[in-house]
């Protein structure tokens, strides 16, 4: 019998088709760490009930010799801003809290068709605004590594749940770090996808210009599979890429030498914690050991990148957000009294969202609104096109460019919570890529002197996330930091 808690997803979905062990089996296997573990760490909103029978119908499938996919009873924890069909949605949200969606977003119904069963919906900072998870309605979650530590955000109870082999990968969504920023944290392989790369379609809005949704995982490999199984052109959704999907995991190769890495002088010029420092720097060292070849590029523009993110996200937010008004689905306050409309809203509204959601949508309106819309919303538009510009011209140099995720490891829970401009600096490294569509990929490097990991952020052009996983799975064995130590709780 093989070590469930310690396989990866391709090992485990190869035995369950080879019927070395059924997708029943994985299934209780996982369901019971969840059961030991997650009151400890706070990963999940939702258990899936329904784990089990969907477990048993892949087996059934298997039994009858139907073909199942790549992902056959592979646990996959979904982060809880994607609908799930039956199974309660809440974005982290008290305006949500009860909310069951009649279908599934197309990334849950991909994993499903290719045999993945989803085993509960993670926790997240409300509708994916923050960078701690403290922000979710249902409590901070605990970093596996430490539990002093946040697990990072907003894909946070995405992050603690593999971190803590509750679920062998789990689905995040990157609107400016979400899925890089706690996979740093939580030492995992986290990539956000190119815009367009995977669907849209049923993942609970937050600013739709830059949301995407993919893996959090803990090998290249795994990363690889299931971004291929998630990706593709949806019907549903208009602005995903009619591009073909490569066979991302079959392609990965270890071959960087006369690879062009580069590294933006910009980045390395902000202060940052002197262990990610040193990480990043044993990175590019084992990269250039392998024949890679270092070029310094120029971005001077991404110093805007977070004020540029944070009023374009906002402003996005606000529209986005305007449809929870407590009329056809979510929360509906019952201490409206005056009778009117405007007070049904603005008494639904104000109980069911949190204090960043509030603050986000008061500054989206403000950005947004006539008078100030030009000096705004219009002049971030403008300036991110400049930094979409400036990425173009810096991979004419370089095919990969290689920075810090973030300027330090995990911080302690309560550390940042009541400073939301120190919560926002930390967005520093992870914004531009989605204001200018690029994918991007955190790969777990190296440890602080606490024992905390810290990742690496690689970046490429439009649709070569190929090219990611290959410098990605030579990081996996030169650095070995995804494989030499564990998490705190296991
Ligand atoms: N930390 C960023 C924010 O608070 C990014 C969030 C995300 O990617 N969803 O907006």
């Amino acid at each position: 019998m093989m070590d469930l808690t310690f396989a990866t997803c391709s090992e485990v979905g190869r035995a369950v088709r080879d019927r070395k062990v059924s997708a029943v089996e994985v299934t209780r296997h996982f369901l019971k760490r969840i059961g030991e573990l997650d009151p400890k760490i706070g990963a999940f909103t939702t258990v899936n009930s329904r784990a089990e029978a969907q477990a048993a119908d892949v087996d059934a499938r298997l039994a009858r010799g139907e073909a199942v996919g790549p992902l056959a009873g592979v646990p996959i924890a979904i982060k809880d801003l994607l609908c799930t069909k039956g199974l309660r949605t809440t974005a982290s949200s008290k305006i949500l809290a009860n909310f069951i969606p009649p279908y599934s977003a197309t990334v849950v119904r991909r994993l499903e068709e290719a045999g993945a069963i989803c085993i509960g919906k993670t926790s997240l900072d409300e509708f994916g605004m923050g960078s701690s998870n403290e922000n979710s309605a249902f409590g901070s979650v605990k970093n596996p590594w430490n539990p002093e530590y946040v697990p990072g955000g907003s894909s946070g109870g995405s992050a603690a749940s593999v971190a803590a082999r509750m679920a062998l990968a789990s689905i995040g969504t990157d609107t400016g770090g979400s899925i890089r920023q706690p996979s740093s944290f939580c030492g995992l392989f986290g990539i956000k996808p190119t815009y367009g790369r995977v669907s849209r379609y049923g993942i609970i809005a937050f600013a739709s210009s830059l949301d995407q949704a993919g893996p959090m995982a803990l090998s290249t490999e795994d990363a690889a599979l299931i971004l291929e199984v998630i990706s593709g052109r949806c019907e549903r959704d208009s602005t995903s890429a009619d591009v073909s999907v490569p066979q991302f995991s079959q392609q990965i190769s270890d071959q960087v030498k006369g690879l062009r890495i580069g590294l933006p002088k910009q980045y390395f010029a902000e202060k940052m914690d002197a262990d990610v420092e040193r990480v990043t720097r044993e990175s590019i060292e084992a990269l250039k050991k392998r024949g890679a070849i270092l070029v310094d590029v120029e971005l001077p523009l991404v110093k805007y990148a977070v004020p540029v993110y944070y009023l374009v996200a906002t402003s996005e937010a606000s529209s986005n957000l305007a449809r929870y008004d407590g009329m056809r689905f979510g929360h509906r306050s019952k201490n409206a009294t005056k009778g009117d409309l405007d007070d049904l809203y603005s008494s639904s509204r104000g109980e069911g969202f949190g204090p960043e959601v509030k603050r986000r949508i008061m500054l989206g309106t403000y950005a947004l609104s006539s008078g100030y819309y030009d000096a705004y919303y219009q002049k971030a538009s403008q300036v991110r096109r400049l930094i979409r510009d400036e990425f173009t011209r810096a991979f004419t140099q370089c095919d990969v460019i290689l920075s810090p995720v973030c300027t330090s490891p995990a911080f302690k829970i309560g550390e940042r919570i009541n400073d939301p401009l120190a919560m926002y600096l930390n967005d520093i490294f992870t914004t531009s890529t989605n204001l200018a569509g690029l994918p991007g990929m955190s790969v777990p490097a190296g440890f602080s002197k606490e024992g905390l990991p810290i990742g690496v952020q690689l970046m490429a052009p439009h649709f070569e996330e190929s090219r990611l996983f290959n410098v990605s799975s030579v990081l996996e064995k030169d650095l070995g930091a995804a494989k030499s130590r564990r998490p705190h709780v296991i």
